[in-house]
């Protein structure tokens, strides 16, 4: 069951979303080369503790964690640690903060020193994708709508979507109903409702969409070693259209 919010609800998660960004532009400064990636988690730690937060990923099924931290290859869920940074890196850091109940989720793929123009573009058309979906999520479209934008945008700059990891809708969980696949059919799904919360969050890769999984349980890499680069926003569906609660 997709759960609708109410306008409060949505002005609590946007206030989640508030302390989500904030850590994310932190991040965004403090990430250079040299920098380990234990540094980064332990700082985004500190700024939801102060912020009266909590990490939705710390503990979340065992993840040992408040953020993640994934590094070139890696897709998404990579575990900080005592990895330095390195000129020509891309680092994608995901982010979720409950506060008053209220989950709020957000990631972006930040570049480390100097990193080649391939690297630059496979980031910014992830990015891009997001607001091709984005620009779909509107009521009276269908969620399949939002999945193929995405598809469509991707695949035009012969990158490809991840599959085995989707969006999702999010509020009291961090995770609820929908499910938002980065690749569908236009017009299938549910219809897209005022009060919908949905986290959508394109994962790109520069090569083949496969993915595995490392021994620590989480770390998902490319099976062919190419990088991979994400964009998510919590997003509102209201009247007025989308409304991003992460930025
Ligand atoms: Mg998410």
């Amino acid at each position: 069951m997709i759960i609708l919010k109410t306008g409060q609800e949505i002005a609590k998660m946007r206030r989640s979303g508030e302390i989500v960004a904030s850590v994310l532009k932190r991040i965004g400064e403090v990430a250079r080369p040299g920098v380990a990636t234990s540094h980064l988690d332990k700082i985004a730690r500190r700024m939801m503790k102060e912020s009266g937060g909590e990490p939705s990923f710390l503990g979340y099924k065992g993840f040992p964690a408040s953020i993640c931290t994934s590094i070139n290859e890696v897709v998404v869920h990579g575990i900080p640690g005592d990895r330095k940074l390195s000129s020509g890196d891309i680092l994608s850091v995901d982010v979720g903060v409950k506060l008053d109940g209220y989950h709020a989720d957000a990631a972006t793929t930040f570049v480390i020193g100097d990193v080649p123009d391939s690297a630059k573009k496979l980031i910014d058309v992830t990015k891009d994708a997001f607001f091709a979906g984005l620009d779909q999520a509107r009521t009276g479209n269908r969620l399949g709508d939002i999945s193929w934008a995405i598809q469509n945008y991707v695949e035009s700059h012969n990158f490809s979507v991840v599959k085995v990891f989707v969006g999702h809708g999010i509020g009291t969980q961090m995770h609820e109903e929908p499910e938002i696949p980065n690749y569908g059919r236009p017009n299938s799904g549910p219809l897209l409702k005022e009060g919908m919360v949905l986290a959508i969050e394109p994962m790109v890769n520069e090569k083949k969409a496969e993915i595995e999984i490392l021994e620590d349980g989480w770390t998902a890499v490319t099976v062919d070693g190419g990088l991979s680069a994400h964009y998510e926003h919590t997003i509102a569906i209201t009247d007025e259209g989308a409304r991003i609660l992460t930025e």
